[in-house]
């Protein structure tokens, strides 16, 4: 029996990628952006996994990820699907990989009438030792994100941005070093790595941090010592963080929180950093570039690996992937998918 196109079960609904039954019904979809009924989660990221959905089927990473941020009540019913683990929906076989994106990130592999589907998520290529590794598989059509889709886009070695962080601080003992960090990932990545890079001292955390860094080493990554950051009374500087390292939140950098450490030297990890006029207009002293999204190489890298026949693009910058798609022979196409972020990185 001839492979029936993908596109006849898998495309862009109204509130996110939907597999269609033979009825023309959606089955369930992906990462659906309103309250819906069967919703397969690629991570926890709030833009991919949101509260209010009748049945949730994600890692179990994911599940508790999505307990920790919406309590326990955050669906109906919830279904955990371990990597590597095979589960029927409908009529299609569904399997998650490892996206090595943030904990619990997977890509959903979906095998249905003689084609095999691979839909990405977010997702990074360079080393963190708080997920597992994103594995490529091969497929016929492939479901990308473009974040940072421009020839332009380079994430150095985080090992390098690491050393630039070790080296400031060596430089300057007695400021504060305050890193801003999203709370999901990044955060726990940045610390991770400097342990990584044989960092051992305390490391000081904001409040709004310490749940989802708890929730981390319940899972087995080692953070090593994390102390809670308290800010200081007002116009008194918390003195015991000089030459300190201390992660935040982005939001909380600009605020007094930030202004109340003794000389705080502000930084930023994102891959956004590559930006010099970003790093400049939020006042950032020491951009570090740590991406927790492929960069231009390896999207490009990762459509050789999996060897897709299409390629699809979610959200992000499509056209000059879908130029660049076209010189190897590989028919690309835009979903225009909205709701997804790319700041949230
Ligand atoms: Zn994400």
């Amino acid at each position: 029996m001839p492979a029936i196109h993908p596109s006849q079960w898998i495309r862009p609904l109204q509130h996110g990628l939907g597999i269609i039954g033979r009825d023309g019904e959606p089955v369930f979809h992906i990462d659906a952006t309103r309250a819906s009924t069967t919703v397969v989660v690629t991570h926890g990221h709030a833009d991919h996994a949101r509260p209010g959905h009748k049945h949730v089927i994600a890692t179990p990473e994911t599940l508790a990820i999505m307990a920790a941020r919406y309590g326990d009540q955050f669906a109906e019913k919830t279904t955990p699907l371990p990597y590597h683990e095979r589960m029927r929906i409908g009529e299609i076989d569904v399997c998650l990989k490892p996206a090595g994106h943030v904990l619990g990130s997977a890509q959903i592999v979906l095998d249905h009438q003689g084609s095999r589907v691979v839909v990405s998520g977010d997702y990074k290529r360079k080393n963190d030792p708080t997920c597992a590794a994103f594995e490529p598989v091969k497929c016929d059509v492939f479901i990308t994100e473009a974040t940072f889709a421009l020839p332009v886009f380079h994430h150095p070695d985080p090992k390098t941005e690491i050393d630039r962080l070790l080296a400031s601080l060596t430089l300057f003992p007695h400021r504060a070093h305050v890193i801003g960090a999203y709370s999901l990932g990044k955060a726990q990545r940045v610390i991770a790595l400097l342990r990584q890079a044989g960092y051992t001292p305390p490391i000081y955390i904001h409040g709004a941090l310490t749940k989802l860094c708890q929730l981390y080493q319940d899972h087995g990554i080692a953070l090593g010592s994390l102390q809670a950051a308290t800010a200081g009374k007002k116009g008194q500087p918390q003195d015991n963080l000089a030459g300190q390292i201390v992660i935040a939140p982005p939001s909380a950098l600009s605020g007094p929180w930030a202004k109340r450490l003794p000389d705080p030297l502000i930084i930023m990890a994102s891959g956004w950093m590559q930006v010099r006029q970003r790093a400049k207009q939020s006042g950032v002293e020491l951009p570090l570039v740590l991406s927790d999204h492929a960069d231009w190489g390896d999207l490009l890298a990762t459509i050789d690996e999996v060897s897709p026949k299409e390629v699809w693009v979610t959200h992000g910058r499509e056209d000059a992937l879908i130029r660049a798609l076209a010189m190897k022979g590989i028919t690309g196409k835009a979903l225009h998918l909205i709701g997804y972020e790319d700041d949230a990185e």
